[in-house]
């Protein structure tokens, strides 16, 4: 291909894309497909020889469309947000164009510059602790890695290195083996189910630790467990504190577990893989209370933050004790800028890198501050107008409600929200899961979608409430006739549960 033939593949992708996004809010938001659907449409070996772009362009219509699960319809309320938007796309196509591997400063300089750069915007963004930031005066510094999972992972391994070469060095006849095989970690049992891989991955016990009745980690329960491993000659080593839990979106109690971790000098790691993209704006930033005890900080601007996966922010107060647990020189990977900038593959697993930072810096500039804050905003503002409507309903219970996740139920035996959910899963005009809270089951609805407005939620609470009907064996309500709640869903929840007395 060359690159006459490149300019028209690309623009026809572009608009193949363009169209796609302008018009997903219109396609089942879950495919239809069966399991092996695409074995039957693909041929078994490769081409011999080069085919047409039109006929490739054609077959992502006709064999890869049918089978997309589509993340960004506005009908889409599963999991959290996984960001898509213009300037992020835009950006993901010139760093391929640019086909560079950003595996030491020299590798390609504009790769390792843009991202100190743009971790500090984004630090400051959040109003993370100075020390943080790599243009701050001390080690500590800023990267982009993958995912929050190869984050926690990446901060295990550096607690583990870290806890080893301090015991040694007060007491060198242990050996590395020995303290290895006592080290404990703990996080609550509302964690990532990445969390308890980074255990496994990492060979350190992980402790999921009960929560309170709102879903947070306490002080309390990790000092009991801390004691109790002391006790048995173990070793505490690290914990991740959620700020903004999968199921339900909780917050750890950041300012009763930093104490606890400054004292028993544990590697406090905070995972805010979702909900740290509220913190850029400053009424949300009182949830990162206690954030100064710290050693690590991670959240995902390839969630809520319309950078397109993946893009994972990682801090360290001290970065290098990333780099000593991580750092593996060769002859062929030494440059004489060694010290001026960082290496980055240093502070993470593979060698080579992605131009991540391009994307990020696309996405800042073309969204603005402003425009990041309207789009969380606007967002929670959805939630809430879901929320409302779901008080409004005496049918149903409001479970939690935290940064644009509504996790809800049907009053009465659990099988119902089961039924419920299992019902509005086959129908696919909207897509939810389901999480735990409290031992029982809710489910979990999101907004997800930039391009999600007002009446898609009504759209989904329309769904719920006709499922809802069906199974109480009322009459169906037809999916375009807008329920008589959503009339009222403008006033506050509290006015609405006094109507509905
Ligand atoms: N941590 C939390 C709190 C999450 O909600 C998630 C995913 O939803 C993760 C970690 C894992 O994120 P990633 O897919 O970037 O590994």
């Amino acid at each position: 291909m060359d690159s006459k033939q490149f300019r028209e593949f690309a623009k026809a992708a572009v608009d193949y894309i363009a169209d796609y996004i302008d018009s997903v809010e219109d396609r089942p938001v879950l495919s239809g497909v069966s399991p092996n659907y695409l074995s039957e449409l693909i041929p078994d070996e490769p081409p011999q020889t080069g085919e047409a772009w039109q006929e490739v362009l054609q077959d992502v219509d006709r064999i890869i469309m049918p089978g997309l699960t589509h993340w960004m319809s506005p009908h889409f309320h599963a999991y959290y947000p996984t960001a898509c938007s213009f300037p992020a796309i835009v950006g993901e196509l010139m760093s391929a164009g640019f086909g560079c591997v950003g595996l030491s400063w020299v590798a390609s300089p504009a790769y390792t510059e843009l991202e100190v750069v743009m971790m500090n915007w984004l630090g400051k963004l959040l109003n993370l602790p100075e020390e943080f930031l790599n243009c701050s005066e001390g080690p500590g510094g800023g990267v982009i890695q993958g995912s929050a999972s190869e984050v926690t992972f990446v901060a295990l391994l550096t607690a583990k290195e870290k806890k080893v070469a301090d015991i040694r060095s007060v007491h060198p006849e242990i050996s590395e083996a020995e303290i290895k095989g006592k080290l404990v970690a703990y996080s609550s049992n509302q964690s990532n189910s990445s969390v308890e891989k980074a255990g496994l991955l990492g060979s350190m016990t992980m402790r999921l630790l009960p929560v309170d009745d709102k879903g947070q980690l306490r002080g309390g329960t990790l000092l009991e467990a801390i004691r109790k491993d002391k006790e048995q000659g173990l070793i505490p080593c690290y914990v991740v504190a959620n700020l903004g839990t999968t199921p339900t979106c909780a917050f750890d109690k950041l300012e009763e577990l930093g104490p606890i971790c400054r004292d028993e000098e544990i590697w406090l790691h905070v995972d805010a893989a979702y909900a740290g993209t509220a913190f850029i704006c400053p009424e949300y930033r009182h949830l990162m209370k206690g954030i100064d005890y710290a050693d690590s900080f991670n959240f995902n601007p390839h969630k809520w933050m319309l950078v397109n996966f993946d893009c994972s922010a990682l801090w360290m107060r001290n970065a290098k004790h990333l780099v000593e647990a991580f750092n593996v020189e060769r002859i062929y990977l030494k440059d004489q800028h060694k010290g001026l900038a960082p290496e980055y593959r240093h502070w993470q697993i593979a060698l080579g890198r992605r131009f991540r930072a391009l994307k990020l810096w696309f996405v800042l500039r073309i969204y603005g501050v402003e425009g990041i804050q309207k789009h969380v905003r606007g967002q929670i503002a959805l939630a809430k107008f879901f929320e409302d409507l779901v008080c409004a309903d005496p049918r149903f219970e409001v479970c939690t409600s935290n940064m644009g996740l509504v996790c809800f139920k049907l009053k009465g035996d659990e099988s119902l929200t089961i039924k419920l959910l299992e019902e509005v899963q086959k129908r696919k005009n909207i897509f939810v899961n389901t999480g735990h809270f409290q031992g029982r089951h809710v489910i979990r609805f999101a907004i997800c979608s930039r391009l999600t407005e007002r009446r898609h939620v009504e759209f989904a609470w329309n769904e719920f409430c006709s499922v809802a009907n069906i199974l109480e064996g009322r009459k169906m309500e037809t999916m375009d006739k807008p329920m008589p709640t959503i009339e009222i869903a403008n006033m506050s929840c509290q006015k609405i549960r006094e109507k509905s007395k």
